[in-house]
């Protein structure tokens, strides 16, 4: 099976009953500033090139930003600040997202999430990333023959990226390794070795309180992008 076949069954997924209802009632009643766009609506596949060699894990889509546009981190304040930084590493071929349609290009670089559809208040259950987990391996392991590097967004994305990781036979550390902005750690299966990065996520609460700085994140996407030869 190709990316692409994979993103064309993500995108038919119905499988959380909370989750399809809030995304689709976010596309019919949208925001105002909003209103006079189509909104997605639907599981948001994967963005970036089908060779990678690093991947950034994200929690979920936005109810108004891939949910609305239906690519990865594209049309909210979140992505704004993570395609500037990808763009300053020269990781992107452009600084700014607004839509699935403006040419934004990631080099060696795919985002891609453990929950496809957008959540009430981004929150997922358990139960619900249980459910979606199978996309994410599953897409992981079309990635892996190129794949060098992954960059985790907040704890969230850790948990999952070590427990994605795990169910495909990746030897993790023990005890677990802990969640922190700037932490690494190694995963090993055979004679492959992966990378893995902590960072704290690009939502507003970090990035407007000043807890994740520009020049955070970029170190922490400049270390994986070396790491993996980009
Ligand atoms: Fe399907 Fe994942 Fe969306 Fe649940 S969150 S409906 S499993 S794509």
């Amino acid at each position: 099976r190709s990316i692409a076949a994979l993103d064309d069954e993500l995108v038919e997924c119905r499988a959380c009953p909370r989750l399809v209802e809030w995304r689709e009632q976010v596309a019919r009643e949208k925001r105002a500033a909003f209103v006079d766009q189509t909104y997605w609506g639907r599981p948001v596949p994967g963005f970036g090139p089908v060779d990678a060699r690093v991947i950034i894990l994200g929690l979920a889509p936005a109810a108004h930003g891939a949910n609305r546009t239906g690519r990865m981190f594209t049309g909210d304040q979140s992505g704004d600040v993570l395609f500037r930084a990808l763009y300053d590493v020269g990781l992107a071929n452009q600084p700014t997202a607004v839509s699935a349609h403006d040419g934004m290009e990631l080099f060696g670089v795919r985002m891609t999430a453990p929950v496809r559809c957008a959540p009430p208040q981004n929150k997922p259950t358990v139960t619900e990333r249980d459910r979606c987990a199978h996309w994410l391996d599953a897409e992981v392991d079309l990635l892996l023959p190129t794949l060098r590097s992954v960059v985790v967004l907040g704890a969230f994305g850790w948990q999952s990226a070590l427990r994605a990781f795990g169910e495909l036979g990746w030897i993790v550390e023990r005890p677990k390794p802990k969640f922190a902005h700037g932490a690494r750690t190694t995963i090993r299966r055979g004679d492959r070795e992966l990378a893995i990065f902590g960072s704290f996520h690009v939502s507003q609460h970090n990035t407007f309180t000043g807890r994740l700085t520009p020049a955070m994140l970029v170190d922490v996407l400049s270390a994986a992008a070396r790491h993996a030869g980009l």
